[in-house]
């Protein structure tokens, strides 16, 4: 039976997360978690926080976590606003600062959350075309529009650009509102966060889920101009229950402090992609230069699709993507030395 709700239930589009697969063990190369556990220090702090008081709510502004993220960029609390995530981030900041009067704009190829978030709160967007090899092109965000967001590194694509194209977007959109998300940016990007200084328009938005290995703790933040921080806040405050739990304020604290071993692990994990993209160019793979915990690679004979599926069988799981231009490729998070091994040696066994 089709009813006025089931109409209007029928017409949101979720987002379709990476699988989560329960059925057996895989090596999981597919949603871009760090192989790494989080800091010791940050595990200690979540087990301290696990005591009595838990009966209280926790602090509803987040003072101490907002503390330690301005203390670390160099900023005031002002400047600072945390959420479960960055994608709750990213929900408060659709409706704080697009309408629907005029379109947003994003790259054509992006991280999908954009379209859903638009489609929900009704807010039309144009996506701006990258070039044959993904490229963000800086030229083309100087069109009318009604804000901007672009990742970067951009997802799924890791195409990076640099701080003066991003300056360039921010130049041209003065009016508008630039969203800069910047989950991948601790693997050898320049963060973009000391131009909120110079930008009132530049909102950066952050993760501690992908380079400090907290993606099970929900933890995102965001920088920028108070007034942006404001505006979050006003939407945060309209749903009365969100706001990060004692646990996840006490691990991102801590995570946050300990900088040594955020510098051990993203090492790491560079050396890792390095090695790896170097010996998947060697298997006859296009790998897209990557300054994120991920691949983009595309097989010249292989399909993408097939190289997927004889991965899986393989118990070894990376991303697919059946859409338009990307389908080619596929998305390989960077796993430890030892899981990069097993995806070498299944794809000699499969494309060599
Ligand atoms: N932005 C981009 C570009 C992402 O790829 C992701 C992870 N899927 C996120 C934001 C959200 O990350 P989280 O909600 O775990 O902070």
């Amino acid at each position: 039976m089709s009813t006025y709700w089931s109409e209007l239930t029928a017409s949101l589009e979720p987002y379709v997360p990476g699988e989560q697969p329960k059925d057996r063990t895989y090596i999981k190369l597919n949603t871009n978690e760090n192989p790494y556990p989080p800091s010791p220090k940050a595990l200690e702090a979540i087990r301290e926080a696990a005591g009595a008081d838990l009966r209280l709510y926790p602090d509803p502004t987040c003072d101490a976590l907002c503390r330690t993220i301005a203390a670390y960029y160099g900023v005031t609390k002002e400047h600072v606003f945390v959420g479960n995530g960055s994608d709750e981030i990213l929900a408060f900041a659709f409706p704080a600062f697009f309408s629907a009067r005029q379109p947003i704009l994003f790259p054509d190829i992006t991280y999908s959350f954009y379209p859903v978030y638009a489609r929900l709160y009704g807010i039309p967007y144009i996506t701006v075309p990258t070039d044959e090899q993904f490229r963000i092109d800086p030229q083309t965000y100087a069109i009318p529009n009604g804000g901007v967001i672009v990742p970067n590194p951009n997802a799924p694509t890791a195409r990076f650009l640099i701080v003066n194209g991003i300056k360039e977007i921010l130049e041209t959109n003065k009016d508008r509102v630039v969203i800069v998300d910047e989950a991948y940016i601790d693997f050898g990007g320049e963060s973009v966060v000391p131009l909120i200084a110079e930008y009132p328009n530049l909102l950066v938005v952050q993760t501690l889920s992908k380079s400090r290995s907290l993606a099970g703790l929900r933890v995102g933040m965001a920088l920028g101009h108070p007034e942006l921080i404001e505006g979050l806040n006003r939407i945060k405050n309209s749903f009365n229950s969100y706001t990060l739990d004692r646990l996840a304020l006490a691990g991102a604290i801590a995570a946050i402090e300990d900088r040594e071993y955020f510098a051990e692990t993203n090492r790491k994990v560079v050396a890792t992609r390095e090695r790896t993209t170097a010996a998947l160019r060697e298997l006859g793979f296009e790998v897209i230069d990557s300054l994120a915990n991920f691949v983009f690679v595309t097989h010249p004979v292989k399909a993408a699709e097939e190289l997927f599926a004889a991965l899986k069988e393989r118990g070894i799981l990376v991303r697919y993507f059946n859409k338009p231009r990307i389908d080619r490729y596929l998305r390989v998070s960077i796993g430890t030395d030892e899981e990069m091994d097993a995806l070498l040696g299944a794809l000699r066994e499969i494309a060599g």
